[in-house]
């Protein structure tokens, strides 16, 4: 059994699996989006170290599974980027780009939330979704941070969470613009960073301020 010292020494993206001396690495899919060589470079790494195979994963990530400790390493560095590379998790669907019922990109909105919560500094993990209509397939109501697309707009929610005690997110603002969006985001997670307990998620903390609270910061701001 392996200490938790020599497991935070393990290069990122990698973590333990089951098996003694196994271990799988993460390749980065940001938005779940995979270029036609990055699925040749992780098709040639397992094949070249005879790897059971790849799992993809409840996060829209490819999951390079049953790695010998000795070729950790090595498979890694053939891989090239692993783990998350961003801050906080963001998912999203297609939306419009490719998908028959999208009414917004949901692509280029989950790219753009991404990099605009780069800037925040908050108390406990942070999860967003992104659709690009109302059927929600980016889980935006079971999310922190949730935007789903409708022709007029983007329906803003916040406060969902899908762990074990579920919540659905509460509506902050609806038929938005991008920016429109971002600024209420903006303006929750600034009230959410100020007041929430450390490690609180926003699901518990909207249970315990109450989302009038919320509602009163966003639209006072
Ligand atoms: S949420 Fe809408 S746009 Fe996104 S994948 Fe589902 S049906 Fe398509």
């Amino acid at each position: 059994m392996k200490t938790q010292e020599y497991i935070e020494t393990l290069p990122k993206g990698a973590c333990r699996s089951r098996g003694e001396g196994l271990y799988s690495v993460m390749a980065r899919t940001p938005l779940g989006d995979v270029s036609a060589e990055q699925l040749d470079t992780i098709n040639a790494v397992v094949k070249e170290f005879g790897l059971p195979g790849v799992r993809v994963t409840a996060r829209q990530r490819i999951q390079l599974i049953g790695i010998p400790e000795d070729k950790l390493r090595t498979v890694i560095e053939r891989l090239g980027l692993v783990g998350e590379g961003r801050k906080y998790f963001v998912q999203a669907c297609a939306g419009n780009s490719s998908c028959r019922f999208g009414v917004r990109d949901s692509m280029e909105m989950g790219a753009r939330l991404e990099e605009f919560l780069n800037g925040f500094d908050l108390p406990a993990k942070l999860k967003s979704g992104v659709s690009g209509c109302p059927m929600s397939c980016g889980e935006s109501y079971v999310r922190d941070i949730g935007l789903a697309g409708t022709p007029k707009g983007w329906t803003v929610l916040f406060g969902g969470n899908a762990g074990r005690r579920v919540r659905k997110g509460d509506v902050l603002a609806k038929g938005v613009s991008d920016e429109e969006a971002l600024k209420i985001v903006g303006n929750a997670l600034d009230f959410y960073a100020k007041n929430a307990k450390k490690k609180e998620r926003t699901a518990r903390f909207v249970e315990r301020v109450g989302i009038d609270a919320v509602l009163e910061a966003v639209n006072g701001a």
